[in-house]
């Protein structure tokens, strides 16, 4: 009896605890949930009006009361923790709430301001030439010289033209030179980005590549310093060895630096090639300002930071297909690309976005002190989730939306978890949008969509059809015809009021863009017009073509331009995280050298000036000031493919579960997952477990999976790679640096 009589207490206070916990977390859920609502709330209103004076006051009052909730909850679920009374799922809502930093509300103020003035560092960078013809050119260097000449060329090309997006410099520069009539400004990363995808001009990207990082590095460097020893203190009071260990921890992936490491050394092999090709085409462009062997010159990679290479694909191939190009001509507006991207999804049996998404998404600046970098907001109330990106209609922009409205996606499929599990593994969190796209760039969507023609599509050589969607970049159109029909364009409008100029010009001028672009890459080529670095006689044929006439085909032109700009990400994110992770341990001897000798080992490119410590290279990235972890792009690279590799095997037999590989018959470009809803199945599984499950039984649960992995990564850019190689052996190119 007294034993039955000890086990039915035993029994009742174990209820009556699972009871009470039971109550305790559902509550901590309900305040996690108010939290999130007001810290999204001001996320929000301090990206679209970061100037407004109430968000300071409002932004610390909410620090403080979730800041004594937090360690008051963390303190009362440690004990708990610790007598071992919580059951599984409460220990991760407890892993979860109480991981990471441990900030004093002193710490938090002092952060914020330091976040502020490390932002608008980075969102605020302008830098303004005088073009009054007036102005003494003594006062200008050489290199100012050199762009203004530039900017004024893309100027007169244009003619004074509004709504174009492809070029925003030159629209800001016509709109400065309206107002103020001395001054052509480059405002913000969006700027500078188009002027270093477009320019081919190497005095410029020198130029431009320079002043970016003497604007926005030295004034960081003093900030960040701050900044990181106060993380690095808020770390170790949670019992972190620093800020990185707490980033890495929120990964959940154990050794992490290991594996990455991993993981890129299974990529090297296609990136080295890739990189040796694309040195080869460098050189016979600018001649030997590029080294034959050895480390590339980060300014002519097309992109500020090196990590995207698409811009240049034109080097490599005298035809390709050009997106933008047919975006233009179909006069999609950027509601039209979102309602495509939505559409994707809907496809494959996902929602579709929330009237308050139309209501409340922000799909152009508002006003000039817009943070406009791409955000997908969750206010973490029914149904509200928003889109912040300033779009224009490129290419580019469509790959935006649709990586952005993936994580809306996610968003909406975790919207039934408690709240401390609506979040995910930041890696997955990524990787939606990117695997979607793969879909996307199917020649058969493509199709779909109207951006590549019929013969486009079923016809492999592109070489064979005449085709006005394929370019030939290497067509150089007479300098005098070009500016007659400009000349026309202003005679017609000449005697119409000023407005009605404006929209006609731009009607006028929106045909022939393309011609105009072309005309001005043209100006650059040296085959025109011989670069001065060039003494080398064999660089005055034209380059030898990257694939043989019976290789070229729409996949793989496709394949080329989608691994010019995914692969190019994978060395650069690893380089961003790695470097932090030893700035924040303290391991760098030498801070700016460092980070240009890891650059070198890891994308293989070089600065085209000397970097000495003056200068805060790494705070040229968006992510840096942003404080953003970044690893999770480098994860993401990897995941998207074996989520991609499982969506394709599930299209193709029509159901969930099947063994084995995607079969040889089936190209792994060409997988069509528009419409097929068992797909769309295996995406919703994945995504609707949010943060309640560790991501490694996420994967072995949706994908079959155990661990990240470059096999379907390698599997994809399997035909590429075998191109690549047969264009090395042929013409004997030099490989690695
Ligand atoms: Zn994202």
């Amino acid at each position: 009896m007294g034993a039955t009589n000890t086990f039915l207490l035993l029994l009742l206070f174990k209820t009556c605890l699972s009871q009470n916990l039971y109550h305790l977390f559902k509550q901590i859920n309900e305040e996690t949930g108010n939290f999130s609502t007001i810290a999204a709330n001001l996320a929000w209103e301090s990206s679209i009006n970061p100037g407004n004076p109430e968000l300071p006051a409002r932004s610390a009052v909410y620090q403080k009361n979730r800041l004594i909730w937090q360690h008051n909850t963390c303190d009362k679920l440690a004990t708990l923790h610790n007598r071992q009374s919580l059951n599984s799922t409460q220990q991760r809502q407890y892993y979860l709430l109480c991981r990471g930093p441990e900030f004093t509300y002193g710490e938090t103020r002092i952060t914020s301001n330091l976040y502020e003035e490390l932002q608008s560092i980075y969102s605020d960078a302008e830098i303004c030439i005088p073009s009054d013809s007036n102005t003494s050119s003594n006062n200008l260097t050489a290199v100012e010289d050199a762009i203004l000449n530039y900017l004024s060329n893309v100027k007169q090309f244009f003619g004074y033209k509004y709504g174009d997006s492809n070029l925003f410099a030159a629209k800001i520069a016509v709109n400065r030179n309206i107002q103020e009539k001395e001054m052509l400004c480059l405002k913000g990363e969006v700027d500078f980005e188009k002027m270093m995808a477009f320019s081919r001009n190497e005095e410029v990207l020198r130029w431009l590549w320079q002043v970016w990082r003497e604007k926005i590095g030295p004034p960081m460097k003093e900030p960040y310093r701050k900044l990181v020893a106060i993380e690095n203190r808020a770390a170790r009071r949670n019992g972190y060895s620093d800020i990185g260990a707490s980033w890495r921890d929120e990964l959940e992936v154990p050794m992490l630096r290991q594996l990455c490491r991993h993981l890129y050394e299974e990529v090297k092999p296609l990136y080295r090639l890739l990189h040796g090709v694309m040195r080869f085409y460098l050189r016979r462009f600018y001649g030997n300002i590029v080294p034959e062997r050895g480390a590339i010159p980060a300014h002519l990679l097309g992109n500020l930071w090196s990590q995207n290479w698409e811009p240049l694909v034109d080097l490599l191939l005298p035809q390709t297909i050009d997106l933008d190009e047919s975006i233009e001509k179909l006069n999609w507006t950027v509601l039209h690309m979102v309602r495509r991207a939505e559409d994707f999804y809907q496809s494959m049996g996902l929602p579709a976005m929330t009237d308050k998404f139309w209501r409340e998404s922000v799909f152009a600046r508002e006003n000039s002190d817009t943070r406009c970098h791409g955000t997908a907001a969750d206010m973490f109330q029914d149904g509200d989730f928003r889109l912040l990106y300033c779009s224009g209609t490129s290419k580019e922009d469509f790959y935006v939306l649709h990586h952005e409205l993936g994580h809306i996606q996610y968003y909406m499929s975790y919207e039934h978890q408690p709240p401390i599990f609506r979040q995910a593994n930041t890696a997955l969190h990524e990787t939606i949008g990117d695997t979607i796209m793969y879909g996307v760039l199917t020649p058969q969507h493509l199709n779909r969509l109207g951006l590549i023609n019929d013969s486009l599509l079923y016809t492999m050589n592109v070489e064979q059809t005449d085709t006005p969607m394929i370019q030939d970049n290497n067509v150089i159109y007479d300098n005098k015809e070009c500016r007659s029909e400009k000349d026309k364009d202003f005679e017609k409008t000449e005697t119409k009021d000023s407005k009605e100029t404006i929209n006609d010009v731009f009607e006028a001028t929106n045909d022939k863009d393309y011609l105009v672009m072309k005309k001005l890459k043209a100006d650059y080529l040296p085959f025109t017009k011989l670069n001065e670095n060039i003494k080398d006689e064999k660089f005055d044929v034209p380059p030898p073509k990257i694939f043989e006439d019976k290789d070229i085909s729409t996949d793989s032109v496709l394949l080329l331009k989608t691994a010019l700009n995914k692969i190019p990400q994978i060395p650069f994110s690893l380089l961003i995280d790695e470097y932090r992770w030893k700035y924040f341990e303290g391991s760098l001897r030498r801070e700016n050298r460092d980070f240009w000798a890891m650059a070198r080992e890891l994308q293989g490119i070089a600065p085209p000036t000397v970097r000495g410590e003056e200068y805060f290279d790494v705070g040229a990235k968006f992510h840096v000031p942003d404080n953003t972890p970044y690893i999770r792009y480098f994860l993401s690279s990897f995941l998207q493919h074996q989520l991609f590799e499982k969506l394709c095997k599930a299209a193709v037999f029509g159901r969930r579960s099947v063994d084995g590989d995607v079969p040889d018959t089936i190209s792994l470009t060409r997988c069509d997952i528009y419409g097929s809803k068992a797909a769309g199945k295996i995406l919703k599984d994945f995504m609707s477990r949010g943060h309640s499950q560790h991501w490694r039984e996420i994967l072995r649960a949706t994908l079959g999976e155990d661990d990240i992995s470059a096999a379907a990564l390698n599997r994809y850019y399997r035909p590429l790679y075998e191109l690549l190689e047969k264009f090395v052996r042929a013409h004997r190119v030099p490989i690695g640096w």
